[in-house]
């Protein structure tokens, strides 16, 4: 079994959901009381919502490369980064990961996978604003021949203050989830065949029950494929 490295703390809490899903992955193929080794940093998102809060992409592509040096001296043979958002850096983190010798696993292949199993081609993408705005996520999604419908500036703006306004901070309201499922009800509408959860914390909010259509939650996905990885 491979060593997993994890970048995360951004946020903490759904580092926390990575950590449990690896590890009961990990358990239900091997069994008995095999868990997943892992080498984990973890951030203080205090300092990285502040590079994003004054656009410095570059001071935040230095903490994520740092990370993934300390990850794999740690002994990660993979790395995965615990965010969509952060994966706006991912040049920066997978070049660290090379030079010391490691793989990085972006998250929008694994959520690729997950689409081209269940055959879904066109994907509403919930996130942060720069996740929906900017065209680094939908670019690489597009690699795998989907195409992804965002929801309209309102509600971009909706979705994105929830994401730092409650869940990051682990605030999960009732009336957040109505709100979540109507800008999904839209996305609908407009013809999207599945929702990408394309932030980590999502799933704090929304489960398959509260759903107008089929999910692809990434922190579910990147779990996955990352322990596909280490097991093969
Ligand atoms: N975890 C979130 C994401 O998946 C956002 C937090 C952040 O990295 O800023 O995009």
């Amino acid at each position: 079994m491979k060593t997993i490295g994890l970048v995360g703390g951004m946020s903490w809490h759904s580092t926390a959901t990575y950590y449990r899903l690896i590890n009961e992955e990990v358990a239900a193929r091997r069994g008995g009381h095999s868990s997943a080794r892992i080498s984990l940093q973890s951030l203080d998102f205090a300092e990285v919502r502040a590079c994003q809060e004054r656009g410095d992409w570059t001071a935040s592509a230095e903490l994520l490369a740092g990370a993934t040096r300390r990850c794999v001296a740690g002994g990660a043979e993979l790395v995965g980064l615990c965010t969509n958002l952060m994966h706006k850096n991912f040049p920066a983190l997978e070049s660290a990961a090379a030079q010391a010798g490691a793989r990085a696993v972006h998250i929008a292949d694994a959520v690729a996978a997950v689409a081209a199993r269940n055959g879904s081609t066109a994907l509403g993408l919930l996130g942060t604003r720069w996740v929906m705005e900017e065209t680094f996520y939908a670019d690489r999604l597009a690699t795998h021949g989907i195409s992804v419908l965002v929801p309209d500036a309102d509600d971009r703006g909706l979705v994105d203050r929830v994401i730092f306004d409650e869940l990051t901070q682990g605030i999960v309201r009732d009336d957040s989830r109505g709100a979540y499922v109507s800008v999904m009800d839209d996305l609908r509408a407009r013809g999207a065949e599945a929702v990408v959860l394309a932030c980590t914390e999502i799933d704090l909010l929304i489960s398959a029950t509260d759903s107008p259509l089929p999910l692809i939650d990434s922190t579910d996905a990147h779990a996955s494929l990352l322990v596909d990885l280490a097991l093969a």
